[in-house]
């Protein structure tokens, strides 16, 4: 399915400039505050202004939003600050709202992409509505459940749609507070090549030090956009205060942002590229050789062990695999953990191997 065949308000902001600018609090909390935000950010010259007015928080007795109210202050954003203005929306009584106030943009968070009930009901209450639609991916890393949340809004006929990527909720102690998992939205772009692909750095990294080189590495994944959490005062903020940038630092972020594009002009950088993809091209025929010779090897062992009456799995051989590896690797300059990651692999592949011959 193409997503985007058409003309659309994010491609005619992309056909202007790159990447596109997103920016705003967690939450609308006061009027001075979104104001005092949005005049900042208007003069760092965002495309598009965000703020939360209900907020999907995990305990309740927080801060949950500030509701209707916000959505005048949006208004002011819009008509007195010039900045077109976008908000979360979670039910159809939120679309209702947003639409009454004649908010610029939606987005779904990444609490409501879960649920294709819920996700329905948006779609539904959208139909026949001209209004450009963002949709977070879902908490949990299923590129399935957030293509399907898009093509749900695209069924019912928005045709200006953008995904967002704020990471994944994983198990277990992480660097950042949603794991970003980069393979899952860079399948999702090489699905719908049209669809713009933005990033929220905020909510993958979740504190304030992993905006910049998150950002970095989307653009040079060719990102189209970023969506980064802006406060006047992080401290104090609602919600997210370890996230949030002050306008200063958003603008001085910008500039040291290093937005690179996806093809040269240049033909000798064409030539050299070429060149070299060749080479990268035999180097990774040659790994595959050589992991079918290691299988035909494990083969003949997965014989043995079958004739000897052996276990398939022995945990000296398991460890020594994982220690020495790792180390050879480490001594070649390569990355240890790298190494070790992939030995999973294989060794994974060469136990199913031997199960199967021990059940021939
Ligand atoms: C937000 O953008 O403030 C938000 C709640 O994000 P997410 O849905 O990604 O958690
Ligand atoms: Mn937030």
């Amino acid at each position: 399915m193409e997503l985007n065949p058409h003309q659309n308000y994010f491609s005619q902001l992309l056909n202007n400039r790159r990447p596109l600018l997103i920016s705003g609090p967690c939450s609308a909390e006061s009027e001075a505050q979104v104001l005092e935000t949005a005049f900042a950010l208007k003069n760092t010259g965002i495309d598009l202004f965000r703020a939360g007015i209900w907020k999907p928080r995990s305990k309740p007795g927080t801060f949950e939003g500030i509701g209707e109210i916000g959505l005048q202050w949006l208004k002011r954003v819009q008509t007195e600050i010039g900045l077109p203005v976008s908000v979360e929306v979670a039910t159809p009584q939120h679309i209702e709202l947003a639409l009454k106030y004649g908010i610029d943009v939606l987005w779904i968070g990444a609490r409501t992409t879960v649920n294709p009930f819920v996700v329905q009901e948006l779609a539904e209450a959208l139909r026949g509505v001209e209004i450009p639609v963002m949709v977070k991916n879902p908490v949990n890393p299923d590129l399935a459940l957030w293509a399907g949340a898009l093509e749900r809004f695209y069924n019912m006929g928005i045709r200006s749609l953008a995904a967002i990527h704020r990471g994944f909720s994983v198990l277990g102690e992480n660097r950042y507070r949603n794991a970003p998992l980069w393979q899952i939205p860079i399948e999702l772009k090489s699905r719908y090549k049209n669809l713009p692909l933005i990033v929220d750095p905020s909510h993958i990294g979740g504190r304030r030090e992993h905006i910049l080189p998150l950002t970095q590495q989307a653009l040079d994944l060719d990102y189209d956009g970023l969506m980064v959490e802006v406060h006047p005062n992080p401290a104090v903020a609602l919600s997210d205060a370890e996230q949030q940038l002050t306008p200063a630092a958003f603008a001085e972020m910008l500039t040291r942002l290093q937005v690179r594009s996806a093809n040269s002009p240049n033909p000798e950088f064409q030539n050299c590229a070429e060149e070299l993809r060749e080479k990268i091209d035999n180097a990774d025929r040659e790994i595959i050789e050589m992991l079918a010779r290691r299988m035909a090897l494990v083969e003949k062992i997965g014989e043995y062990k079958k004739q000897n009456n052996v276990t398939i799995l022995q945990m000296e051989r398991w460890n020594e695999i994982f220690k020495t590896r790792p180390e050879w690797a480490a001594k070649m300059g390569m990355n240890a953990e790298f190494v070790e990651e992939l030995y999973k692999l294989i060794h994974l592949e060469s136990i199913r191997k031997q199960t199967e011959i021990m059940e021939r």
